[in-house]
Parts: C-alpha cells; sequence; structure tokens
C-alpha cells in the first residue's frame, strides 16, 4: 500500500528489508522481496508528483566540471525513470574481465555472475522476451569500430507502470513524502540499527528493520554514508575511505563534424569500440553517434551553399572576411557525440559540505574531473573514427581541436549517469561495498544502484543497475531464508 507520511506514519514495528529511495532499483527490490513474503518498508523522499520542496532537497555545488545535478535527476516516486530516455545496453564480458588501467581496481565479480539477470532486467524495462541488441548500420572496416548495438525501452516509467503493484503487494508499505536523514549504526553489533526518516515539518522517527538498502542513486547513496556520525564513529565510514570517490559519468564530447560522402544517406550511424581498440590503445570503451544536423538540412546540401560562398569569395576576394559564413558551412552535414568510458578516479568525488538542507542533512559539493587517462581515452576515439571514416570512403571528419590537443579545455556534456561512488570491490581498501553489495565493515546493509559499479563501461547504466538489483534481490532472500531458518 502506498501510504503519505506527511499524513499517516503507521509504520510496523519492524521489517525485515528497508529499501531507501523509489527509482528503478528500489522499486524492483521492493517488488522482489515483498512478492517472496518479506516485509518490505520501500521510503520515498518525494511525492506522486515533482514539487520544487522535495528537489531542492538534491540541491549540491559544483566544484569540477558542470554536470547539473540538481537539475537532471528527479526526487519523487519513480525517481530519474520519470524522464529517463530508455537507451539500454548491456555490459559486456570484457567490462568485467580487464581492469582499468589506473591505481584502482576494476570488479571483483565476473560478467557471468550478473548475465543470468539479463532477461529480468529487459523485462522489468519492457523490452521484448528475447529480444536480440541489434545494430542500425554496419561496423567500420579497421577492427576498431564496431556497429553499437542496443534497445529503446518505451521508455519505462516506473511510478506508473509499477503503481498497482506498489499498491496492491502484501507485505509491502511505500511512504511517499518520508525522508531519509540518518542513518543509525551500532558499533557493538556491527549492524544498522534503524533508519531516522523525517517528514516535511521535521517530525523524525526511526524505521527499523533486519536489512537496509540505500537506493538513492549515485550521489545521494554516498552523501546518506557520509552524513551518518554514527558510521564514521565506529570507522565504517572513514575520511581516507572511498565512500563519494570515483565518481562517474559517460562522457558525451563534442567530437566536431563530418561530411558524408555523397550517396551515403543521412540516417544517423552509431559505432561501439571494439575490444581490441581498448586493448591496442589502453584506452576506455565508447560509443560514436554521428547524426546529421536538422538546421543544416534545411539549407539543403552543404555542398551547394559552400560552392557558391567560394565562389563569392574568390570574385569580392574578401575570403577571410566571409570566413565566419564559410566556416558555417564548410564543417559539412553533422556532428559527433559520444558516450565514452570515465576510468575511476578517486579524484572525482562527492564531499559533505558544512550547511545543511531543510531537513538537517549536509549538503554535497560534486567535483566532476577527468584524468590524463580520460583524455587519452577521447583523443584515441577521434582519432581513430577520423582516420576510419576516410579509409572506409564514408566520409571526412573535421575533430576539434581540444580532442588531439589534451592541453585545450574539453567541450563536453554529461549524460546523467552518475556512477561509482560506493564501488564494488574486494576489499575496504580499494572500495565501499562488497561482491554481494554489501557495505564492508558492516552486517546488513546494502546498496543498489550505479553508485555500486567499479567500472562504468560504456553501456547505459539502467538496464545493468537492475540486473544488479535482481541479484541483491535473490542474495537478501536466501540470507533471510537462512535467518529464518536458523531461528525456527
Ligand atoms: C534526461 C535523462 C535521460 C536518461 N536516459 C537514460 C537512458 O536512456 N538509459 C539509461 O540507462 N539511463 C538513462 N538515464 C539514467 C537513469 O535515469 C538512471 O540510471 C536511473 O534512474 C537510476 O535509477 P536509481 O533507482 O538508481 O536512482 P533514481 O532514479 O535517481 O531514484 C532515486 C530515488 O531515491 C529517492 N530519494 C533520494 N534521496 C532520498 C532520501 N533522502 N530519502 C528518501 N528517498 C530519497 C528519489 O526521490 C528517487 O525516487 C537518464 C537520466 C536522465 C536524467
Amino acid at each position: 500500500m502506498i501510504k503519505d507520511y506527511q499524513r499517516d506514519k503507521s509504520l510496523r514495528s519492524a521489517y525485515d528489508l528497508c529499501i531507501v529511495g523509489a527509482g528503478p532499483a528500489g522499486i524492483t527490490l521492493a517488488l522482489r522481496l515483498a512478492q517472496a513474503g518479506w516485509r518490505v518498508a520501500l521510503l520515498e523522499g518525494g511525492g506522486h508528483e515533482f514539487t520544487p520542496r522535495s528537489q531542492q532537497l538534491y540541491t549540491c555545488t559544483s566544484t569540477g566540471l558542470e554536470m547539473y545535478a540538481h537539475e537532471t535527476r528527479l526526487r519523487y516516486l519513480g525517481g530519474t525513470s520519470n524522464h529517463w530516455a530508455g537507451r539500454c545496453r548491456p555490459f559486456t564480458a570484457s567490462d568485467f574481465a580487464v581492469p582499468p588501467p589506473v591505481d584502482v581496481p576494476g570488479w571483483p565479480i565476473s560478467y557471468s555472475d550478473i548475465e543470468p539477470y539479463l532477461a529480468g532486467a529487459m523485462d522489468i524495462v519492457d523490452l521484448p522476451q528475447g529480444a536480440q541488441f541489434h545494430a542500425i548500420n554496419e561496423g567500420l572496416d579497421g577492427g576498431e569500430f564496431e556497429a553499437d548495438r542496443f534497445l529503446l525501452s518505451p521508455p519505462t516509467r516506473f511510478a506508473q507502470k509499477y503503481a498497482s503493484a506498489l499498491e496492491d503487494t502484501p507485505g509491502l508499505d511505500v511512504f511517499i513524502n518520508c525522508n531519509c536523514v540518518d542513518l543509525l549504526f551500532d558499533e557493538g553489533a556491527g549492524r544498522l540499527q534503524a533508519v531516522l526518516v523525517s517528514d516535511y515539518d521535521g517530525k523524525r522517527q526511526q524505521v527499523k528493520a533486519r536489512n537496509y538498502i540505500l537506493a538513492m542513486g549515485a550521489i545521494e547513496n554516498a552523501r546518506q554514508l557520509l552524513n551518518s556520525g554514527s558510521l564514521a564513529a565506529a570507522g565504517v565510514m572513514r575520511k581516507d575511505g572511498l565512500t563519494g570517490r570515483c565518481f562517474m559519468e559517460h562522457l558525451n564530447i563534442d567530437m566536431g563534424t563530418f561530411i558524408l560522402k555523397s550517396g551515403e544517406g543521412t540516417d544517423p550511424r552509431q559505432y561501439f569500440t571494439t575490444d581490441a581498440f581498448v586493448a591496442e590503445y589502453q584506452a576506455g570503451k565508447g560509443n560514436v553517434q554521428a547524426a546529421v544536423l536538422a538546421d543544416v538540412q534545411t539549407y539543403g546540401r552543404t555542398a551547394e551553399v559552400k560552392h557558391f560562398l567560394e565562389n563569392l569569395a574568390c570574385e569580392m576576394g574578401v575570403s577571410s572576411k566571409i570566413e565566419f559564413v564559410a566556416k558555417f558551412s564548410c564543417p559539412g552535414d553533422g556532428v559527433i557525440s559520444t558516450l565514452i568510458e570515465q576510468f575511476p578516479n578517486a579524484q572525482s568525488r562527492i564531499s559533505l559540505l558544512d550547511e545543511r538542507d531543510e531537513l538537517g542533512v549536509a549538503k554535497v559539493n560534486v567535483n566532476w574531473v577527468l584524468s590524463d587517462h580520460d583524455r587519452h581515452t577521447i583523443k584515441c576515439i577521434g582519432s581513430e573514427l577520423a582516420k576510419q571514416f576516410a579509409a572506409t570512403g564514408l566520409g571526412f571528419v573535421k575533430l576539434n581541436d581540444f580532442v588531439y590537443d589534451t592541453s585545450l579545455p574539453l567541450k563536453l556534456s554529461p549524460h546523467a549517469h552518475h556512477m561509482g561512488t560506493t564501488r564494488m570491490a574486494a576489499s575496504a581498501e580499494t572500495g565501499v561495498v562488497d561482491a554481494d553489495c554489501k557495505v564492508f565493515g558492516t552486517d546488513n546493509l546494502y546498496v543498489a544502484g550505479s553508485s555500486v559499479f567499479a567500472t562504468g563501461g560504456a553501456s547505459n547504466p539502467t538496464m545493468p543497475l537492475l540486473q544488479f538489483a535482481l541479484r541483491l534481490a535473490e542474495h537478501l532472500d536466501q540470507k533471510l531464508r537462512l535467518q529464518h531458518g536458523a531461528a525456527a
């Protein structure tokens, strides 16, 4: 049943599971675990619809590259799935098998650990059963770029699709307008003893459960862990620890422009780096999209405009003066955008500020920064793509200067794919959660969502994070059954 915590505070005295955050990860976990017969509390900070009051609790500062963290995330039932685009591409075996060429390790698990949950995750986002991730074009010949393979979810809006399941599933209590403001850790027992919640009038109450899952998105998962005084006092959250660090995005680089050879058509093309490319260049993975600009198309073939301008410039001897016009037409027919892997980097991080939000939770700063490794990836992908376009006779690419001159500032935008801030690792020295998504140093605190990603690859994160959520639901179901059996 969905209850509005602002008016109705009828919490049970104890739950088997308390899940904080009702986006794709939280909703998936809550439904699976309640359907398995457990008593589940799903706590959502926002209401049924967007409100400025809830959304402003996401406000944070930014000291690195701008990533619009409070505009892109949505803080209400369904989370950011209320405006996600639905592009789905799974991780591949190499994402897990090949460690990143940086000083933090890759995944402590293998692809075969999450592959069994792919069909379930596809079903959740309404991809047809058995559908193949297919390509919309051929790859490029040189072996560096294959055709990208993906599927589009309708896109699934989790609050709408799962509304009746959230309302009707026995054992599930969904509380909206119920904000997590603290995590209360019992150092002696090594267990979280409660989640402290607040309504919008500041009325606070403890929610108690046997197990807790944070599913608030990568920035808030780290924020709540760092904000907890009891976790810090117990040494579970350490100043030199990795919580909040290794924040990763997918990089949308304005690579430049291209001119397609005539007869190549104007359909968008999507390419993806091959494993051979990644191995040869010690670079990250990347999707490259080449699309024809709509506004250029409305001017007809640019070749004709260019021809006219060239003649005019020659006749009048004013070529430099009309350079800006020529420049408009010269770059060609289209633009190249990307979805490129960022390697984990401890300097790219979420950290707490002294200032608190209206409910008393410390605000955060996001310092999203790239490393030389990322500039190397961008340069390799850009220059190899340009070579391949020419070599295959597809057309000509004009790269922006900053792609190959790594001393120049980049022109890029984020994809709102926040990852890595509670990274999975084999030990607390290199991560925040273990292979079961349990926070190191605790017995009953888990994390769901792309904050657990050890590396982000160049696949869209939502379907893969659902694979992890399904795997975590299975793990917790087994854990609870074992405890239940032992107690009986
Ligand atoms: C414009 C846009 C397009 C995108 N397109 C794609 C795409 O095509 N493909 C793709 O794979 N991904 C895409 N994404 C990313 C996708 O939206 C996220 O990966 C996904 O929503 C993450 O799910 P989540 O459940 O981990 O977190 P969220 O969806 O962020 O949900 C977190 C939930 O926690 C709640 N919450 C936060 N703080 C608290 C608190 N203190 N107490 C209680 N509740 C709290 C929030 O209200 C929210 O409901 C896109 C994102 C944006 C912004």
